[in-house]
């Protein structure tokens, strides 16, 4: 890490916060900003051609790809879905997606730890989604980098399971603030776990108050039409937003 000369010369018991650098932040902001210009080009495409553009964000194993597997086989001939997939390997995701349905791009970010517009953009130009469909992008699993990175999503969907403990909205603050909706799921295992899904529901408000909550099982079925409506309600608004343009 660079240092400016003389720093905490005055305090040798200071600690090196990473971060705490003056150059440091300043790369980061660049990142960011030039991140955020790229992203708004994506929002204009995507409402120009009435794409309803969807960040899903969650933990690893929280259930991204099964509830696309499902709401893809669910949703077919009502809405039309395409998908970009982003994990730092494989593409067994994309594989997934394309045999439940529907076209999948699948991005590698290697070491990264989320998606950035630029990387959207690319695959975007690959897919070409279709004018008034639905564009789900799957974000690198994890709570916490892929919070800071706009990709011109019209909707940020956090997705969290009722394994990963009620704790986890208090302790990843900046993905449930950054979100539009959390998708609570794996409900269907509630009977074997020593949560409440109230604590839960009740511990992501606290941080957001304005999320919309579905609490749902990809497994059973429970809760997916709430969900399943939602996502219709959004798609056919994008429609609605291009032809008044
Ligand atoms: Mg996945």
């Amino acid at each position: 890490m660079h240092r400016h000369p003389g720093e905490d010369c005055a305090d040798t018991n200071s600690q090196t916060v990473p971060g705490s650098d003056g150059r440091t932040i300043e790369l980061e902001v660049a990142i960011l900003s030039k991140n955020q210009a790229l992203a708004e080009r994506n929002r204009d495409w995507f409402v120009g051609r009435g794409v309803f553009a969807i960040n899903l964000m969650g933990g690893p194993g929280a259930g991204k790809t099964t509830l696309l597997e499902r709401s893809i086989s669910e949703l077919q001939g009502v809405v039309s879905i395409s998908v970009v997939e982003g994990d730092q390997a494989t593409a067994r995701d994309a594989e997934r997606i394309r045999a439940a349905g529907a076209s999948a791009i699948q991005i590698n970010t290697g070491a990264g730890c989320h998606l950035d517009a630029q990387m959207l953009a690319g695959a975007v130009e690959r897919l070409q989604p279709l004018a008034g469909s639905v564009l789900i992008i799957e974000n690198v699993g994890n709570l916490v980098c892929p919070a800071l990175f706009d990709l011109g999503e019209a909707a940020r969907v956090v997705i969290f399971s009722v394994t990963e403990g009620e704790d986890k909205p208090l302790k990843y603050p900046h993905m449930f603030r950054a979100a539009d909706v959390l998708v609570l799921s794996k409900i269907d295992l509630l009977p074997y776990l020593h949560v409440e899904l109230a604590q839960m529901i009740d511990n992501a408000l606290r941080i957001n108050p304005k999320l919309q909550v579905f609490a749902v099982s990809a497994e059973s079925g429970q809760g997916l039409d709430s969900w399943y409506g939602w996502v219709r309600r959004r798609g056919q608004h994008a429609t609605i937003v291009k032809s008044a343009a």
